[in-house]
């Protein structure tokens, strides 16, 4: 199995994120990119977090093509691909449902840097990217532009939250 400890973490991840209950059902999806190449490791398409085992990431490549993996890929992957291809400095991105960010989201809020979590992990107002549909490249593209060369966070409009950092620890 390659990218064995990348998996374990995108596993680590994903779990993490539904039983913290930043998500619900089988929404959100998490990716880790594959060291040294054009590829990512991402959660599956509509797959329950509870049963899913490191074999079920599925590896694709910068234009998406499935390169390991019996599952579709989660819809959202042309959100976390777009993302690698432009931010060479991240290597892992998660992307919730978060109650409380997703309220912002909706009312297209901008998070203030209020608490020290925010200040110290995060280092700047969280802001909220147009618009746009599930899944696609819109989406992506939105996300992006407001992501810049520099931001680690982002709100979709009326959708969800998503982060991007280095590595995958809790900071
Ligand atoms: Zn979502």
């Amino acid at each position: 199995m390659a990218y064995e400890e990348q998996r374990l973490q995108v596993l680590n991840a994903a779990r993490e994120i539904f039983s913290s209950n930043l998500v619900t059902g089988t929404w959100g999806n998490v990716s880790m990119r594959a060291p040294g190449e054009q590829r990512l490791i991402i959660t599956p398409s509509g797959m329950n977090y509870a049963a899913m085992e490191a074999l079920d990431l599925v590896v694709v490549d910068f234009n998406l093509k499935v390169i390991e993996g019996q599952y579709k890929p989660s819809v959202e992957s042309p959100l976390h691909m777009k993302i690698y291809r432009k931010r060479p400095e991240v290597n892992a991105i998660v992307h919730v449902h978060a109650p409380f960010a997703s309220a912002f989201a909706v009312a297209r809020k901008n998070i203030p840097v209020l608490i020290e979590e925010t200040a110290q992990v995060v280092g700047h107002e969280v802001p909220v990217a147009a618009y746009a549909h599930c899944g696609t490249d819109q989406l992506a593209d939105n996300a992006l532009k407001t992501l810049g060369n520099d931001k680690k966070a982002v709100l979709l409009a009326n959708h969800g939250l998503v982060a991007l950092g280095d590595n995958m620890m809790m900071p």
